[in-house]
Order: C-alpha cells, then sequence, then structure tokens
C-alpha cells in the first residue's frame, strides 16, 4: 500500500520532468535548433533560467505565468504539457496489467505530446520526432511482443492507410505528418486499437470542431491543429479500447 504509494509519487515526478523536457525537444525540433545548447532562457529577455524557473508546473503557479525579469507572459501550454505527461506516466502505471505495458503507455504519451507542442506552436509533426519513436517503437515491439508478429505492422499499415485516405478525400485538411504519425502509433498500439482510435481522433475533431464552430472560436476555413484530437482519441484508444470494444459488441450482439 504504501510501497505502491511512493511508487505513484516518484513515477509522477518522473512524468513531469520528462514533460517539461517534451516542451524543450518539441519546440526546439519544431525551429530546427539543437536540443541541448543553449540552456533554456527566456525567449523574450535571453535571460537564462535557473533551477527556481524549472521547477515542473510549480514555477509556472509561482511566477504566476510570467518570467521573472521582464515579465513576458509564458504559454500556457508548458504547465499544461508537464502537468499532462504526469498524469499519463501515472495512469498507464496504475491502469496497466504488466510493466511492459506501462512502458508502452509511456512512449505513447511521450511521442503525443511532443507532437502536440510541435503542432500547437509551429503546425508540423517534424520527421525527425516520427522516424526517432519508429526506431523506438519498432525496438520495443520486438522485444516485447504483446500480440502476433504482425499486429504492429498491420497496425502500422492500418494507420496509413486510413489517414491517407482522408488526406486524399479532404484535399490538404489532413498533413502528411498526421499521416507518418497514425503509421508509427500503429505499431506500438497493433491494428485493432489503431482502428479505433482513428474513430475516436474524428469523432472528437468533429465534436470539439464543430463546438468551436457553433460558438465561434474556430473560424471555418481556418486551419486548426489536428494533434489535439488526435491525442484524445489514442489515449481512449489505448486506456478504454478493450472496454470500449467489448460495450459495443454487448449493444449489438
Ligand atoms: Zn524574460
Amino acid at each position: 500500500m504504501w510501497i505502491s504509494f511512493i511508487f505513484e509519487i516518484y513515477i509522477t515526478i518522473l512524468g513531469l520532468v520528462l514533460g517539461s523536457f517534451y516542451n524543450v525537444v518539441g519546440l526546439r525540433v519544431a525551429e530546427g535548433q539543437s536540443i541541448i545548447s543553449p540552456p533554456s532562457h527566456c525567449p523574450s529577455c535571453g535571460r537564462r533560467l535557473t533551477i527556481r524557473d524549472l521547477v515542473p508546473v510549480f514555477s509556472y503557479i509561482f511566477l504566476r505565468g510570467r518570467c521573472r525579469t521582464c515579465h513576458a507572459k509564458i504559454s500556457p501550454i508548458y504547465p499544461a504539457i508537464e502537468a499532462a505527461t504526469g498524469l499519463l506516466f501515472l495512469f498507464s502505471f496504475i491502469q496497466a496489467a504488466t510493466i511492459e505495458e506501462m512502458l508502452a503507455g509511456w512512449l505513447l504519451s511521450s511521442l503525443l505530446m511532443i507532437v502536440l507542442v510541435t503542432d500547437l506552436s509551429h503546425m508540423i509533426i517534424p520527421d525527425k520526432i516520427l522516424l526517432f519513436f519508429f526506431i523506438l517503437f519498432s525496438v520495443f515491439r520486438s522485444a516485447f511482443p504483446a500480440t502476433p508478429w504482425w499486429d504492429p505492422l498491420a497496425g502500422a499499415a492500418a494507420g496509413f492507410v486510413l489517414l491517407a485516405l482522408i488526406a486524399l478525400i479532404s484535399g490538404g485538411g489532413m498533413g502528411g505528418g498526421d499521416v507518418k504519425l497514425f503509421a508509427v502509433m500503429g505499431l506500438i498500439i497493433g491494428i485493432k486499437l489503431i482502428v479505433l482510435g482513428f474513430f475516436l481522433s474524428t469523432f472528437f475533431g468533429a465534436l470539439l470542431g464543430g463546438l468551436g464552430l457553433l460558438t465561434g472560436l474556430v473560424k471555418r476555413r481556418q486551419p486548426v491543429p489536428f494533434v489535439p484530437f488526435i491525442t484524445l482519441g489514442m489515449l481512449t484508444a489505448f486506456f478504454f479500447g478493450d472496454q470500449l470494444i467489448a460495450a459495443y459488441l454487448d449493444l449489438i450482439f
């Protein structure tokens, strides 16, 4: 009981710290900069950030969302990504039946958090990030197969084909980055969950995009980042997919 609680605290802290790193990776790769140098600094005044500015979530709250020196606003995306990564790491630990599936949850969450940063800040999904996770997921699933050997390949193919079809039909509404992202994610979650995740992503996109249009938050023809909906859809599929499929089958049979 206590041991598990201590693990939960450690894992949440690990997620928070990695989330902070994912902000840096996402922004710097999207801008074509090096991940390691220069050290973190305020984008407005250039002041080098110290350890006091870099505590995940808490620094943002303590500084009330502004730079300590020049008082420029800090994007709320930073603490949101940190908090989300911490919670997703914790949730993977609580939910997963095996260590391997917990790691799969951490890996999928990590990819999604990084591309969330690149998509929200620059509307791109960089190839460098996709290639890195493509290799990581391939090695991971070769070492820890959860399903028959062909399932990750079928998942990648299905993710690619479904998104390529949507990209063709929508005529540019969906980018090549989204197509490759689905192929990479298919590797780690397999064909059943990538298909479900695809339907959930488009469902969330239609629902929240429609709400955005109705409330005037989104304008017609305005390009909308799609990764937030992909994140919602894929994480729902990963964590609740088997229950959702079982409930659905119960309903029709
Ligand atoms: Zn500053």
